[in-house]
């Protein structure tokens, strides 16, 4: 929720913003601009292009008028200067550590982060002699701590994956400032709808809107919002590193946005009722969801977030066998990886994600056995509880 009162509300801007009010026959959506290239008149037109003189696109991989209306839309959701559109949350994120962090710089990130992220990191950036230091989510004093003269970037999500841990954004950045560090908050689990991390002072969010900002499990696609230098920067590097969105794909991206208000009031709906019905029955031994007053994050999310999602984590007290007895139960979400769209998914994580890692290493990660994450989707709440209430039974 944007707390900038001079903004119009995000309802509004997920349909208008970055629509052009005149279209060629005066259509209201936004065309599908499916060309590689762009002509010139003549070579005046080049050179006053090359000078920055005209306001145009030039080749396929360096922009296009329907990535334009994306970003744009999302600017002002977000409430950034400027928005980059990539072909994956993992290319927005790979494509910004590229152009952002100098040989030989550190980079701090938080424990609970996205596994490719790390995966990344590891094999990648280390190669460039870049320095990674790993701090748990919760802690200001640990980010402060673990700064060094070197240090270029904070990197976390907010809320992270699968536990919702949830950053107090306000005071990391106050500490991040002071010894110019740039904060880059990846808000995928909360959207615009329901955190602006911008607006508290981050420098730069990060999406996969392949979840919530698509919203329908039907494309990948990443984004970059944030201030015009550093967003500038990265968007030179993807015009160098090639791993641009297709126009159809962005038009899809476009056209999810426009319900990504009242998307969003339904996943929060229906986190909130799932969790709380999760927290009151006896099988359910854990539940993570910010929006409970259990969660260890619950009075940072209240302050800053205006919503709380549809992802609940949450651990039964059986073994894998009635875990999967649970899950495979269930009849309205499809099991599979991913969140944010309009049907609900279900998935083990130790099952899905984290099989291959040897049990040591995800019992450090907290990835139990009987460990289920529900991603909400906007069907009924009543539904999707008489739904989980039939599988629990069969654990
Ligand atoms: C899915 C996801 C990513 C990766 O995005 P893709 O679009 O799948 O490449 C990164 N961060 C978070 C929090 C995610 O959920």
């Amino acid at each position: 929720m944007s707390k900038n009162p001079s903004k119009r509300g995000e309802a509004t801007s997920a349909v208008h913003a970055g629509e052009l009010r005149q279209q060629e026959a005066n259509a209201i959506t936004t065309p599908i601009y499916q060309t590689s290239t762009f002509w010139f008149e003549n070579s005046q037109e080049v050179i006053d292009y090359q000078e920055g003189k005209s306001n145009r696109e030039e080749y396929g991989r360096y922009g296009n008028p329907t990535w334009r209306a994306v970003e744009r839309k999302l600017s002002e959701l977000e409430g950034g200067e400027e928005s980059v559109l990539f072909a994956s949350g993992m290319c927005a994120a790979t494509t910004t550590f590229m152009a952002l962090l100098p040989a030989g710089s550190h980079l701090i990130v938080t424990s609970d982060c996205y596994r490719r992220t790390r995966q990344f990191i590891d094999q990648f950036l280390s190669r460039m002699g870049i320095e990674v230091s790993v701090i748990e989510p919760g802690s200001t004093e640990a980010f402060k701590q673990a700064i060094r003269p070197n240090t270029e970037i904070f990197f976390t999500e907010s809320p992270t994956n699968p536990y919702l841990r949830v950053v107090d954004v306000p005071a990391v950045v106050e500490v991040a400032n002071e010894s110019g560090v740039t904060v880059i908050i990846d808000s995928t689990f909360a959207t615009p709808v329901n955190h602006t991390p911008l607006e508290d002072g981050a420098h730069l969010v990060l999406h996969s809107a392949t979840k919530y900002l698509s919203g329908h499990n039907d494309l990948l696609a990443g984004t970059i919002t944030g201030n015009r230098d550093q967003v500038e920067t990265v968007r030179k590097a993807l015009g160098v590193l090639g791993g641009i969105i297709d126009s159809h794909g962005a038009w899809l991206l476009l056209r999810g946005l426009k319900t990504l208000a009242i998307r969003m009031q339904s996943h929060n709906t229906n986190g909130m009722a799932v969790a709380k019905y999760l927290e009151d029955h006896p099988k359910v031994r854990q539940v993570w969801y910010p929006g409970l007053p259990s969660h260890p994050d619950h009075e940072v999310a209240a302050a800053q977030m205006s919503g709380f999602g549809g992802v609940v984590t949450f651990e039964i007290d059986t073994d894998l066998q009635g875990a999967i007895r649970f899950v495979d139960s269930t009849r309205i979400p499809y099991q599979a990886p991913s969140l944010g769209g309009v049907e609900s998914l279900i998935e083990l994580p130790v099952t899905m994600s984290f099989w291959d890692y040897p049990p040591e290493q995800r019992k450090e990660w907290g990835i139990t056995d009987s460990l289920v994450r529900f991603a909400c989707g906007i069907e009924h709440p009543n539904d999707l509880i008489a739904d989980l209430d039939q599988a629990l039974a069969m654990v």
